[in-house]
């Protein structure tokens, strides 16, 4: 039972005019009222929101001109009382705002801390609350998109109806059991049991298939350019960069504390692998060979093969060739203004069913037609976003895995002639499997280290 008041900063750190302080517990409002100088919080309507001045209470000074906004639990997103002030000063005002309300008895809140008493407090799911972490690292709309739905509930939705119809199944076989002597309930034949089964192992797989989009839309395509030197790869990653605005961000708190540089091409977020690398990767193929450039290249999901129209194809391009061709390539032929030296036939029966696209950089052509096979390789052509439910979490996808596992199983044994009571316990923990996607039967240590991912004040 949570019974102090949580307090942080709940905007992104030194960004946008206004930041927020925000308190959660059950003395949120009497902590807030005591500091404030307008009209008494401790009366006010729930939802509502007042003008005042923070008053350090130990100097009696005024420390910030805020709007206050009083939400009385339980309509809340922690469904206890939260008071949110917002600060229009810098960091430092929100600095003091946070360091007042600290002395008048609030604690700090740990990572994630108000989501996770949302969750506990039954506001939200597990699979909402990771959302509420994708949202924040969101680097696209479309990714933003992706999270909203989720937090939604629509993921939670689906799982659960899954859960519904095998918990559906389960009764009926235990009645079967337990109560034989009933007519009039109808036996659980191996048909139906299978026909359950492969209904569920039918949407358990569509929602696996959405992973790879759901993981590339939270995480970015992993993008390396590569290709002999002077091919044009540095002007390349400029104009990409140029074109499509580059959200290099910042993921505080987090376990890798790295800032990552992303280009937003038509909704597709790129995450370019290695930056330094790439602006240098002449290395990959000339001094470490084609041997370890495979292994470099293992961690891409897209490589963007940059060869020169004005040069003829070597033995390097070759092996180049050779060793991505399983993998997602574009070929980029570069520098079109120039005299043509590159047999432009060879290349394509080399690039095989990868897509060629011509360029020259230094005029800015090819750039449009570039983008649009990026896209491609990640839409394939006929999905969008639009209305697709993605499966994006790591951790839900393992348990996806875990459940399409078990069901086949079930569906083996089955095929086997394994009497239903036996097929039962495939079929339970398939059904306890998917509760942990949605936080009905996890463990308590997992829930610490899910929310301790989080970012400070959300
Ligand atoms: P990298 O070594 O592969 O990174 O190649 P760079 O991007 O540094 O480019 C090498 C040189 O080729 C630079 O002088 C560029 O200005 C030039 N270059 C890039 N694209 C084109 C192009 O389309 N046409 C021509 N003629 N030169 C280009
Ligand atoms: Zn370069």
């Amino acid at each position: 039972m949570e019974t102090d008041t949580i307090t942080a900063i709940s905007t992104p750190m030194g960004e946008g005019a206004i930041a927020i302080v925000r308190l959660s517990g059950p003395q949120a409002v009497s902590i807030s009222a005591a500091l404030f100088q307008g009209k008494d919080l401790n009366e006010v309507d729930s939802h509502t929101m007042h003008y005042g001045k923070i008053i350090d209470p130990e100097t009696g000074e005024m420390a910030e001109e805020v709007m206050v906004s009083v939400m009385r639990a339980p309509r809340t997103f922690t469904r206890e009382d939260i008071v949110e002030i917002n600060c229009h000063g810098g960091l430092v005002s929100v600095n003091r705002v946070l360091e007042i309300v600290l002395a008048s008895g609030a604690r700090l809140a740990e990572p994630g801390e108000f989501t996770k008493r949302a969750f506990l407090n039954g506001r939200i799911d597990l699979s909402q609350a990771e959302a509420v972490m994708d949202l924040i690292r969101a680097k696209t709309d479309r990714a933003m998109n992706v999270a909203l739905k989720q937090m939604d509930g629509r993921l939670s939705k689906l799982i659960k109806e899954l859960r519904q119809k095998l918990l559906e199944t389960l009764a009926h076989v235990e009645v079967n059991i337990d109560y034989p002597e009933y007519d009039d309930v109808e036996e659980m034949s191996h048909e139906m049991m299978k026909e359950k089964t492969r209904e569920v192992h039918e949407e358990v797989t569509k929602l696996l298939e959405t992973a790879r989009q759901g993981k590339i839309l939270r995480e970015g395509l992993g993008t390396a350019i590569i290709g002999r030197p002077n091919v044009g790869k540095s002007s390349l990653m400029n104009a990409l960069v140029h074109e499509n605005k580059a959200i290099v961000t910042e993921i505080p708190g987090t376990t890798r504390d790295v800032i990552e540089e992303y280009v937003n091409v038509r909704g597709v977020p790129l995450r370019l692998i290695d930056t330094a690398g790439i602006r240098e990767t002449e290395d990959i193929v000339e001094k470490i060979g084609v041997e370890r450039s495979r292994q470099v290249l293992k961690e891409a999901d897209l490589i963007l093969f940059v060869l020169n129209y004005g040069d003829e194809l070597n033995d390097e391009d070759e092996k180049l060739f050779e060793a991505i061709s399983d993998m997602n390539v574009i070929v980029i032929v570069n520098k079109m203004d120039l005299e043509p030296k590159l047999d432009i036939e060879r290349v394509k029966e080399l690039a095989g069913d990868h897509p060629v696209i011509s360029t020259a950089l230094v005029k800015e052509e090819g750039i449009d037609q570039l983008e649009e096979a990026i896209a491609n390789t990640f839409f394939e052509g006929e999905l969008d976003s639009g209305d697709m439910t993605y499966v994006s979490n790591v951790r839900h996808v393992q348990l996806l895995k875990q459940a399409k596992q078990a069901l086949e199983d079930a569906q083996n044994g089955m095929e086997m002639g394994v009497p239903l009571d036996v097929v039962q316990i495939d079929v339970t923990r398939t059904w306890e499997i998917l509760g942990e996607i949605v936080g009905d039967t996890v463990h308590e240590s997992l829930i610490d280290q899910l929310f301790s991912q989080f970012c400070l004040g959300k």
